[in-house]
């Protein structure tokens, strides 16, 4: 058991905040029931003075593979049009491989738990075109090996762009039964898998029809892009259609569909999505920067539609801090161009730090994920609020969100596990992680 002592406030979830001690076994433990006097039956105790406990986070878009090539030249201020082939290129010339993955992954996950977040999907969209079937299995078993032994959860969305759609059918099949999965998550809840293409924009109906069908099989959850300019703008070129039209053909708006970005839609789209029950992701650090626009979080969010916070891949957002992209959500939402024309409003911090944790997990289909209440997964941050970038702070709570940023948390715990301690990687040396990649790069 694990008890996190004299916290000033416990961020339990978006309606409940409590403070002093918060213990973990394997799940958050009841206060009521366990754990006794302060020091009694824990094995091991941190520190939380003048601190604030949340749930871990849970970035619920990412792309790994891009953290080994993050400000690439020909990447910066450029259309997607020519940030594809860039990143394509430097793909190509490095090799996508076990080894490469492994490298990447490693560093993308070792990033999220300094960083605070607990939780990452992985759409891993770009696999070697050439390799057979098995190789496909042994990288995602290299991302699965990375994110485990650095210690974070790990949601592996078997992506594809622009790739066979039978091959690709045959390569989620060949991984879900890989592993040993129940409505594709482990027996310890450390890995889910799931599947989706990139967008209509790169794959058509046949991959997202065929990724269906392997989902449908598997009970794995679907997840995919859309409404980005690239988006809007092939699918009008390539079908006369706005994407979520095809999508909704393709049998991809549902319940069981998280969509990233979300950034150009229309007020009927909003309307219909709600009606879906599809949930989504927004993406404010890559949106931004690629000059897409701000997605209507606070509409979407009023229509129904739940939405998680992702930070996107180090191709377009170069960092992997879902707290930084959670203030970054804050400052652009009051830009957001509504459907009528209108300006956004401002996002609130518990809304957003509620998005950057349970929204993620709900669209993951994960309850026991992104709160504290008794019998979630034993997942927390601790974060410092007691030096100089949080005084004078009337809010802490809001404050974590809105001061200091770049802040990482002091402690992180996973399943219970101590996985950062005063500010340091515990499960792996971070710099032999950054050697690995260099290496791998290099060669
Ligand atoms: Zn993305």
């Amino acid at each position: 058991m694990l008890r996190i002592e004299g916290a000033q406030a416990i961020v339990v979830d978006r309606d409940t905040e409590t403070s002093g001690d918060l213990l973990l076994g394997d799940a958050v433990l009841d206060p009521a029931r366990g754990g006794g006097e302060r020091g009694g039956g824990a094995a091991e105790t941190l520190d939380a003075s003048g601190c604030i406990v949340t749930p871990g986070l849970v970035n619920a878009h990412h792309h790994l593979l891009q953290s080994g090539f993050r400000t690439l030249p020909g990447t910066r201020g450029v259309p997607m049009a020519d940030w594809l082939p860039a990143m394509a290129a430097a793909y190509g010339a490095a090799g996508i491989d076990a080894s490469l993955v492994a490298a990447t992954a490693s560093v993308g996950v070792a990033e999220g738990l300094l960083s605070g977040v607990t939780t990452v999907a992985d759409h891993m969209l770009n696999w070697d075109h050439g390799s057979p079937v098995e190789d496909t299995v042994d990288v995602a078993h290299a991302i699965a090996d990375a994110a485990a032994s650095v210690g974070g959860r790990l949601a592996l969305v078997r992506g594809s762009a622009r790739e066979d759609p039978a091959r690709v059918a045959a390569s989620a099949t060949a991984i879900a039964e890989s592993f040993a999965l129940t409505r594709g998550v482990t027996a310890d809840g450390m890995l889910q898998l799931a599947v989706g293409p990139a967008g209509v924009h790169s794959d058509a109906e046949a991959t997202f029809r065929g990724l269906g069908e392997v989902a449908a099989a598997f009970g794995l959850r679907r997840r995919t892009q859309a409404n980005e300019q690239v988006d809007v703008a092939i699918a009008l070129d390539r079908y006369g259609r706005r994407p979520l039209d095809l999508l909704e053909d393709w049998g991809w708006l549902a319940p069981d569909v998280t969509i990233a970005h979300l950034v150009g839609v229309t007020d009927d789209e909003i309307g219909r999505l709600a009606a879906a029950g599809v949930t989504g992701t927004h993406a404010p650090g890559c949106d931004v920067p690629m000059g897409w626009g701000v997605a209507p979080v606070a509409r979407l969010r009023a229509e129904g539609v739940e939405l998680g916070l992702g930070t996107s891949g180090g191709g377009s957002n170069d960092a992997g801090h879902l707290l930084a992209d959670a203030r970054l959500a804050m400052q652009v939402s009051g830009l957001a161009v509504l459907p009528d024309g209108t300006a956004g409003p401002q996002l609130d911090a518990r809304d957003v730090l509620s998005m950057a944790t349970a929204g993620g997990a709900a669209g993951l289909g994960r309850p026991e994920l992104g709160h504290l209440r008794p019998g979630a997964a034993a997942d927390a941050c601790v974060w410092d609020v007691s030096g100089v970038a949080d005084a004078g702070v009337a809010d802490p709570v809001a404050g974590l969100l809105w001061a200091a940023p770049g802040r990482r948390p002091r402690h992180v715990v996973v399943g219970g596990r101590v996985v950062v301690r005063d500010y340091a990687l515990v499960t792996a040396d971070e710099r032999e992680l950054v050697a690995s990649l260099n290496a791998r790069l290099a060669r």
